[in-house]
């Protein structure tokens, strides 16, 4: 746990009891200041504050949960009465930096790829025999990291959100992987969702190194900007271009500067161009604090990945078996649908605004979809005509159907990524991969 100093006779409240808000609680617990929580669906067990009712002159700090509204669409109530009262509103990222001095930090965002990024980043590091800690947005409250020496590194992946709340964010080492349009309803537009993760842009007095992607327009802007107000060291990384000047990854090698460095193209956990951007953005992130090249090729090789982000679960007869339950929508499942020549694909589940809109160009790789949830009757007229598919309904039954046709199809995959929220059937993504890695684990 971080030690939080400074906070005797300070009064601060933590509102959204998730498990980063409970690991702030006992965090503060400890510094000695007055806590109060709140929570307007507190599942937990211990005494909460309605802080709508609190005296707000007695509050010095509101620690909000990321997922809370603060200013779009409109600002939670609770965020309000801070505002009104002039209570700063941070989140549990800005205690770390508030209360670590010595470590490096590393500070991954973006819009996709960042839990696949910040976990090859600590792989890496581990490879290296470099202490570390991660966390974040990626399930690991930052409150609960263990401390570390000058010697160590905390490696963060920071939502937009969490982006917000962290005025005093100081990262080493930034890595910036993509924008596309994207929780648009909490950032107002697409320049404040640009805005709210160039707060983590910052002029320290060790010069920020900046590890950006810029195969999309609003990123490689982000780049020439930064590179012109000159107080950062910018590393460019593509994974659609030859660069002159940074990191590429093309057809599964890594190039620096157009120098081959390696191949990762029998890196099994790290599939597909996106993939190739994520590589491509640890490695320009870990050699920039001195992890040699070989080091990186061996860590990306024995990467074991993250569950339900293409992970594969059996192979039977040469047919694998994949899980991608985190694709959650169709550009997510486009970068699955890339990877695989002969697919047995299980979609639906609660459709996105689109349906399966783009991915019309996959549609001769799939040999059969099955389709699942409350998108079936939606995705049977979209598949009509381009691919054939039948409607099972349930994940049990696609899984049974869909193994009995794809046996024995040497080279082929049975793929579970449904382009849809699991809400309909499942808590979660993670509740829905799991579902069917144990139907698969039984046949
Ligand atoms: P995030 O944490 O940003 O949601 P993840 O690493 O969990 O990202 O990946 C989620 C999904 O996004 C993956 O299953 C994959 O389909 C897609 N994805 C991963 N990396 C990238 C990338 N660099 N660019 C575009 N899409 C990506």
């Amino acid at each position: 746990m971080i030690a939080i100093s400074g906070l005797n006779g300070k009064t601060i409240a933590v509102f959204g009891l998730g498990k980063s808000g409970m690991a702030t609680l006992e965090a503060l617990r400890a510094s000695g200041a007055t806590v109060l929580t709140g929570d307007d669906h507190a599942k937990v067990d211990i005494a909460i504050t309605d802080l709508t009712k609190a005296d707000w002159s007695k509050i010095d700090s509101l620690i909000l949960s990321p997922g809370i509204p603060h200013t779009y669409p409109a600002p939670h109530p609770v965020a309000a009465l801070a505002k009104k009262h002039g209570v700063e509103i941070v989140g549990d990222v800005e205690y770390l930096f508030r209360n670590v001095s010595g470590p490096a930090f590393i500070g991954v965002t973006g819009t996709n790829g960042k839990s696949t990024t910040t976990a090859l980043i600590a792989h890496i590091l581990t490879t290296a025999k470099r202490k570390n800690e991660v966390g974040g947005n990626l399930g690991i409250p930052v409150l609960s990291f263990n401390p570390l020496g000058k010697d160590g590194t905390y490696v963060i992946e920071m939502s937009s959100f969490q982006c917000e709340l962290t005025p005093s964010a100081a990262f080493d080492v930034v890595v910036w992987l993509n924008i596309t349009p994207d929780h648009i309803d909490r950032h107002g537009d697409l320049a404040g969702y640009v805005a709210a993760k160039k707060k983590l842009l910052r002029k320290t007095d060790k010069k920020q190194v900046l590890v950006i992607g810029v195969d999309d327009a609003h990123s490689a802007a982000v780049a020439d900007e930064m590179e012109q107000a000159g107080e950062w060291r910018i590393i460019r990384i593509s994974s659609q271009q030859m660069l002159e000047n940074g990191i590429s990854a093309i057809n599964g090698v890594l190039y620096h500067n157009g120098k081959a460095l390696f191949s990762i193209a029998k890196a099994a956990t790290l599939p597909g161009v996106h993939n190739g951007q994520n590589a491509a953005a640890a490695l320009a992130a870990t050699n920039a604090l001195g992890i040699d090249i070989g080091t990186i090729d061996k860590a990306m090789h024995s990467y074991a990945g993250l569950p339900h982000r293409q992970q594969l679960i059996r192979t039977i007869d040469g047919v694998r078996f994949i899980n991608d339950s985190k694709a959650t929508n169709a550009d997510a499942t486009s970068k699955a649908l890339a990877c695989y020549e002969k697919i047995y694909w299980i979609v639906g589940g609660k459709a996105k605004d689109g349906g399966l809109d783009g991915l019309e160009e996959y549609m001769p790789r799939i040999k059969h979809a099955f389709l699942i949830g409350e998108a079936a009757d939606e995705f049977a007229n979209w598949l009509n005509g381009k691919a054939p598919f039948s409607i099972s309904k349930t994940m049990d039954v696609a899984v049974r159907n869909a193994a009995a046709i794809a046996a024995k199809d040497t080279g082929a995959v049975m793929l579970l990524s449904p382009a849809c929220a699991s809400y309909d059937q499942f808590k979660n993504y993670e509740q829905r991969g799991d579902v069917f890695a144990m139907l698969v684990n039984v046949i």
